[in-house]
């Protein structure tokens, strides 16, 4: 059986991107008689707004959308350390210290995520009463793993190299959000039994980390389609600061969500939004 979702964060509105993804998720599930999932990403204590997710909801039904909803991360903390322990004894996290403008100045790569972490703090004595965060050794990782492939429905079978992101951080030095998305989303889609993990191709890059998530955890391994972006005549992702109004604004100014939901699916865009079917991979 298929089982799509999609994974909105309340950290902002949503928009027609959100509205498209969704889209796909839902059809993908449906036309497979499979199941279509809500997870809110609520991981994010500082920046989550707990209205936002009846926001969601309602422009979900005003798409002509329906899902059934899956437990919100918030609820998940305790599963989250729990597997944080699991890589710790098996001796593939280590602490880090660093602030963001130490990596920058150090870094001399950078990778899907911004500065690759140059391992300033591997193998050294860091102090844990401290807040830190909790970095994968990737490379001694993967030499578990040995190497990985996985597979995406439209781009095809991909090597696994979660080395070009460096030593991602997976749990967190802000104890508002504990685990990274990285570590989150990988667990909720194993818990939630997804068997294809829709979303945008900005996260393509993410994938190569959460396949060796999951092979460190033994965690059963999805199919990915990552689909195209919509992007503004500028080629820049949707955003309301840009003038890129929510789906609440179109909803709420009395817009027919199922006709834009179908103009959707047909490929018909709103003036000054294009489909951009470049790749978006770091590989
Ligand atoms: N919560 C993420 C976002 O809103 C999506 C994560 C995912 O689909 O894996 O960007």
């Amino acid at each position: 059986m298929i089982v799509t979702r999609f994974a909105p964060s309340p950290n902002g509105s949503l928009h027609l991107g959100h509205a498209y993804s969704a889209i796909r998720a839902h059809d993908l599930a449906r036309q497979a008689h499979g199941r279509f999932l809500l997870r809110i990403e609520d991981i994010d204590g500082a920046r989550s707004k707990a209205e936002l997710a009846g926001e969601f909801r309602a422009d979900l039904h005003w798409l002509g959308l329906e899902w059934e909803e899956v437990a919100p991360q918030s609820s998940r903390i305790a599963a989250y350390e729990a597997a944080a322990a699991r890589l710790r004894d098996m001796g593939l996290l280590y602490p880090c210290a660093c602030t963001r403008s130490e990596i920058a100045e150090a870094a001399t790569a950078t990778g899907p995520d911004g500065p690759v972490y140059p391992g300033t703090c591997r193998g050294a004595a860091i102090d844990t009463d401290r807040p830190v965060a909790w970095r994968l050794d990737v490379r001694a990782a993967l030499e578990q793993t040995g190497p990985l492939t996985w597979l995406d429905e439209l781009a095809g079978e991909q090597q696994a190299r979660p080395d070009l992101a460096g030593d991602v951080v997976l749990i967190r030095k802000d104890a508002s959000t504990p685990a990274s998305y990285h570590l989150a989303a990988t667990l909720d889609d194993a818990a939630d039994g997804v068997t294809l993990v829709t979303r945008g191709r900005d996260l393509f890059a993410a994938t190569h980390i959460h396949c060796l998530i999951q092979a460190l955890l033994e965690l059963p391994v999805p199919h990915w389609h990552h689909h195209a972006l919509l992007l503004d005549s500028g080629g820049r992702k949707l955003a309301k600061r840009r003038g890129s109004p929510s789906l609440a604004d179109r909803r709420l100014a009395g817009e027919d969500g199922h006709a834009l939901a179908d103009a959707l699916r047909r490929g018909e865009l709103p003036a000054g939004i294009v489909l951009d079917e470049g790749l978006h991979i770091h590989a």
